[in-house]
């Protein structure tokens, strides 16, 4: 695969070299819409990866579709794993909206499981404050680094840079959590045309979502990572 070549050295040079990445996320289309550039960076980077999901998403609406919300929704998140090359992709059934009432020691304990189970050296979340702001996806983000901190292991969270979230906000009213520059660790090269097709097989919510095509465009052919949490040093494997 000789695209993936500059993205291996970017990725080398940036990051510790991780086998295995679980992603921790709140919604079907979280681990596409906001991870799926990173996502496939790892997997093109030959890092095999994985995604847990707390819901099935079931507060939002099928936006015209037809079906069952929660099947539509479940068939969608799995289409799309599998555009994005992820190995293992599990769906759970806490409450859409409503993550933040499940205690945090259940949630931790699950990522925990799910982490051992599938040798995960790093966990990749949504920024601390959301993304979005929403409470679910800072939920699943306390959780992963509840669990990283139980069971050492990093910590990755994808973070928008403090003038996109700028824009976002002036131009859509929006909730958009950035952060400057001194925040963010990695700066990855990505290549966004398989993220644009896993977004695809979510139809049920992108249609009509003119706020993800204007972030997409802003963050252009990159995304930033910021730690939330490192391991202990000697597991490792820094270059
Ligand atoms: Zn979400």
């Amino acid at each position: 695969m000789p695209r993936s070549q500059p993205t291996v050295a970017a990725l080398h040079r940036t990051v510790p070299v991780y086998r295995r990445v679980l992603a921790v996320v709140a919604h079907p289309d979280d681990e596409s819409f906001g991870l799926g550039a990173v996502l496939g960076a790892f997997d093109a980077a030959g890092v095999e990866t994985s995604v847990v999901c707390f819901t099935h998403g079931e507060a939002s609406t099928l936006c015209g579709a037809d079906g069952d919300l929660r099947q539509v929704r479940a068939r969608e998140f799995e289409r799309a794993a599998a555009v994005l090359g992820v190995a293992r992709s599990q769906m759970l059934d806490y409450p859409d909206g409503r993550l933040s009432t499940i205690a945090l020691a259940e949630l931790d304990a699950h990522v925990a499981r799910v982490a051992r189970d599938a040798a995960t050296d790093v966990l990749l979340v949504f920024d601390e404050g959301g993304i979005t702001g929403h409470p679910d996806h800072r939920r699943a983000t306390e959780a992963a680094v509840s669990a990283g901190r139980a069971v050492g292991l990093d910590v990755l969270a994808w973070a928008l840079p403090e003038e996109t979230a700028r824009l976002l906000n002036a131009e859509f009213g929006a909730s958009f959590v950035g952060r400057p520059d001194d925040e963010l660790d990695v700066r990855l090269p990505v290549d966004r045309r398989r993220q644009r097709r896993a977004i695809a097989c979510h139809a049920s919510q992108s249609m009509n979502n003119p706020i993800l095509w204007r972030r997409l465009d802003l963050l252009g052919e990159s995304e930033s990572l910021r730690f939330l949490h490192r391991g202990p040093a000697e597991s490792r494997r820094d270059q």
